[in-house]
């Protein structure tokens, strides 16, 4: 910026930053995916997956370092919590990616499905949400944007009534309480049934749906009976569901079912009037799924 005084400009080194976290590694898959693990200022690490799609470029960024809420099949949980993000590194995650992108493309949907539980941070991630869809900032249309929630029914209804009014996805995974529990805690605080009242109450905006998570865990929830169950659950309420089968990791207690498993429960729910796309994992060759690039970093392989 040589049109400022040197003496501005020293000023400003001394007391602005233009970038805080920093990428240190950077992969890219056999299919596109890219993913980075950046450095924070104070020496903590996150990540974020940037996955194509023709049309699409998908951002998926962090909102915590590491997550509190213990869910069993999560890698990141294995992480235990360290702190929340700043709204400048959630911001930031999304600027950093953009900048690696061809001149004439850019991202065109983020998803807050990262390490770390969004409602659990949220005075931050709603100040990032506002930035990233603000014209003024990142500029990301709101219906491009998505929180997703391991089940916080007082963060889903505090979104609802302060906004930004972004997509929701609720990472359900279960559909009876005894399960839910036994697989993601939170569920002992917020029960199916309360949580589920607070996605009906939850305000939506014309041709906008709720998402639904599903991690299909081999003989955990993947019966019959749970595909009708869940159809019961979300029965009248302007919603997706994606089935998404378990990602393993070392040390995991739990399996991925097999492939005519996942077709039949997807086939259940179909006959029920819900349409649910099996999620493919990307980027697997580079452990693209949450947390698993920090843990490869951070921690020897768990056994
Ligand atoms: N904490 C938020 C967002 C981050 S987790 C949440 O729980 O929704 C993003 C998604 O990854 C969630 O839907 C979660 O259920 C899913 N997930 C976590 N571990 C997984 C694994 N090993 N295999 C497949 N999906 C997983
Ligand atoms: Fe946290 Fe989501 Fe992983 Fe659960 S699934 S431990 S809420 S990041």
């Amino acid at each position: 910026m040589s049109d400022l005084s040197k003496e501005a400009r020293r000023t400003l080194a001394d007391q602005s930053q233009i970038r805080s976290i920093k990428p240190v590694d950077v992969r890219t898959s056999s299919d596109g995916t890219e993913k980075y693990l950046f450095r924070l200022a104070d020496g903590e690490s996150v990540e974020s997956v940037l996955m194509f799609e023709p049309g699409r470029a998908t951002l998926c960024v962090s909102s915590q370092v590491g997550c509190a809420m213990g869910c069993r099949f999560c890698r990141t949980a294995s992480l235990g919590f360290r702190r929340n993000l700043e709204a400048h590194e959630i911001v930031e995650q999304a600027l950093y990616a953009r900048g690696r992108l061809l001149p004439d493309s850019d991202i065109t949907n983020i998803v807050l499905m990262g390490m770390g539980e969004p409602f659990e941070n949220f005075g931050n991630v709603r100040e990032a949400l506002f930035r990233l869809t603000s014209p003024d900032y990142v500029g990301l249309s709101k219906r491009h944007v998505t929180v997703s929630t391991s089940g916080n029914a007082d963060g889903i209804r505090s979104l609802g009534q302060t906004g930004p009014d972004v997509n929701l996805a609720v990472s359900l995974n279960a559909t009876t309480d005894e399960v839910r529990s036994e697989i993601m805690p939170i569920n002992r605080k917020f029960p199916i049934s309360e949580l589920m009242r607070a996605c009906r109450e939850f305000p939506l905006k014309p041709y906008r749906r709720i998402t639904f998570e599903y991690v299909m865990l081999r003989g955990v929830n993947d019966t019959e009976a749970d595909a009708r169950r869940l159809i019961g659950l979300i029965k009248g309420l302007p919603s997706k569901v994606n089935l998404i089968p378990f990602n393993p990791f070392p040390g995991a207690r739990f399996e991925r079912p097999v492939d005519a498993d996942v077709e039949r429960f997807q086939s259940i729910l179909a006959a029920g009037g819900v349409s649910a796309p099996i999620r493919k994992s990307k980027g697997r060759d580079i452990a693209a799924a949450c947390g698993q690039l920090k843990a490869e970093k951070d921690m020897p392989p768990m056994s």
